[in-house]
């Protein structure tokens, strides 16, 4: 399946939530939800009367995880899949697998305003990792890996305005950064309470188990 390249508000009316795919527009008056309020996805004109069947609701919650990470069906159940292999809970693990792609510590961290503009910086070879250039957005990180803003890219206005605002809003415990060698580590492992994301991960597991 090939990666959605349309209109990237039209996902969030979707799930009929912010999942903030578009950076600093997603923090402002324009932000389509904002102005438009959840009406029950692009094109209805209300919410539908019919009540959502078990499967419909474990089926939004797994495209509302995949669209919040950009992440394809294929990549996605190959994520479920490692998921299943040691102890603890399944869900959990899914979304360490998805917070440790390279693309969304690069977010995490800061470097950019949106998983999207990482994915962007990484392909466009701005990111170094342990010291060398690294181009693999999906690639999974490790406690330990160090990230950095290539020298020669660190003037980008988009990275000072995205460090500008992690710097005000905050980053995740499970990275460290330091802003001004545009530079972070992997501290630990992401657990659950230190996901934001807003996915009920239990249904994911429903979906797939069925
Ligand atoms: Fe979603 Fe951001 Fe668009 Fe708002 S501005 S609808 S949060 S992508």
């Amino acid at each position: 399946m090939a990666r959605y390249t349309g209109p990237v508000c039209r996902l969030c009316r979707r799930e009929g939530e912010k999942l903030f795919l578009k950076g600093d527009r997603c923090h402002t008056p324009k932000c389509a939800i904002e102005r438009r309020g959840d009406r029950g996805g692009p094109g209805a004109r209300g919410l539908s009367r019919r009540r959502a069947t078990e499967f419909a609701v474990q089926l939004r919650e797994k495209q509302k995880a995949r669209r919040l990470y950009g992440v394809l069906e294929r990549q996605f159940r190959r994520y479920f899949k490692r998921a299943g292999r040691g102890a603890g809970s399944r869900g959990e693990r899914l979304l360490q697998e998805l917070e440790l792609r390279a693309d969304n510590v690069v977010y995490r961290m800061g470097f950019a305003l949106s998983r999207a503009q990482a994915r962007q910086l990484i392909n466009h070879g701005h990111i170094v990792l342990n010291g060398r250039k690294h181009t693999i957005p999906s690639a999974t990180l490790k406690v330990g890996d160090n990230v950095q803003v290539r020298e020669k890219s660190r003037r980008i206005e988009a990275i000072a305005g995205a460090l500008t605002r992690a710097d005000a809003m905050g980053r995740p415990e499970w990275v460290h950064v330091t802003p001004d060698e545009f530079s972070g580590v992997v501290t630990a492992l992401p657990e659950r309470d230190h996901i934001d994301a807003t996915v009920n991960e239990q249904l994911i597991v429903e979906f797939y188990s069925r």
